[in-house]
């Protein structure tokens, strides 16, 4: 495909949100064409999944219903929405993929990454991110970051309420993937200011959309 696919990844609170947003913006003022989504999440019907997902109330959720409902998310978010971008030669900055996948259930939960990658291979159908930003912060800034975003805003998500060891295997998770996938994980301090990490960022992208001769008018 003509387009370019690439994923943000992280524990909750290390700035995913944050610093997509801005790199979104910063790419369009360059003159690319690119949109911003997340997961799970970014259609109609996967946005209700994803309240099914984060609902505080559902405790009584399965394990393997978790993972299915995230696989389904995603193979409805990836034809519906990044696969038509990505023909069309667009940008596509996604806020969490399949590494979240296999952090939060493989890692997180202890179920086998084969089985969290062949479900996510049905869903996805092969398609994978060109390069992933993962913003990698200390497990207690993330939470201190977390806990004023819970008194100011709204409180925690299901998943976000579990207990810290199971935070920890998450975050270890993490730091495994990038190891394994060293080629396509681009690893950044986010234990920065927000206009520093952004920086970095930028200079990255451009450099890496340069290299990839990523037209700025796609035709
Ligand atoms: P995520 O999407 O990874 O959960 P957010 O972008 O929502 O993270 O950031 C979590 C919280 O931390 C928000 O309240 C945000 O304003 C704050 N935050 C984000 N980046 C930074 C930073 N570099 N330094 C301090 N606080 C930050």
């Amino acid at each position: 495909m003509k387009g370019c696919f690439i994923t943000f990844e992280g524990i909750d609170g290390s700035g995913k949100t944050t610093q997509i947003a801005r790199m979104h913006t910063f790419l369009q003022e360059q003159g690319y064409e690119v949109i911003l989504t997340r997961e799970p999440g970014g259609t109609r019907i996967s946005d209700r999944i994803r309240e099914l997902l984060l609902n505080p109330e559902h405790k009584e959720m399965e394990e393997a219903t978790e993972v299915l409902l995230y696989a389904a998310s995603r193979a409805q978010h990836v034809r519906e929405k990044v696969v038509p971008a990505l023909e069309k030669g667009k940008i596509v900055l996604c806020d969490r993929f399949l590494d979240a996948s296999l952090a939060y259930q493989g890692y997180g939960l202890g179920l086998p990454l084969s089985d969290i990658l062949a479900v996510n291979r049905f869903a996805t159908g092969g398609v994978a991110p060109d390069r992933t930003y993962f913003l990698e912060l200390p497990l207690e800034v993330s939470q201190a970051r977390l806990a004023t975003r819970f008194a100011s805003q709204e409180g925690p998500d299901r998943i976000e309420q579990k207990p810290s060891s199971y935070h920890e295997r998450v975050y270890e998770g993490f730091m495994t993937l990038r190891e394994q996938y060293s080629e396509r994980i681009v690893s950044v301090d986010a234990n920065r200011s927000i206009e520093e990490i952004q920086q970095g960022l930028q200079a990255d992208i451009l450099l890496y959309l340069q290299a990839r001769k990523h037209p700025v008018h796609p035709s």
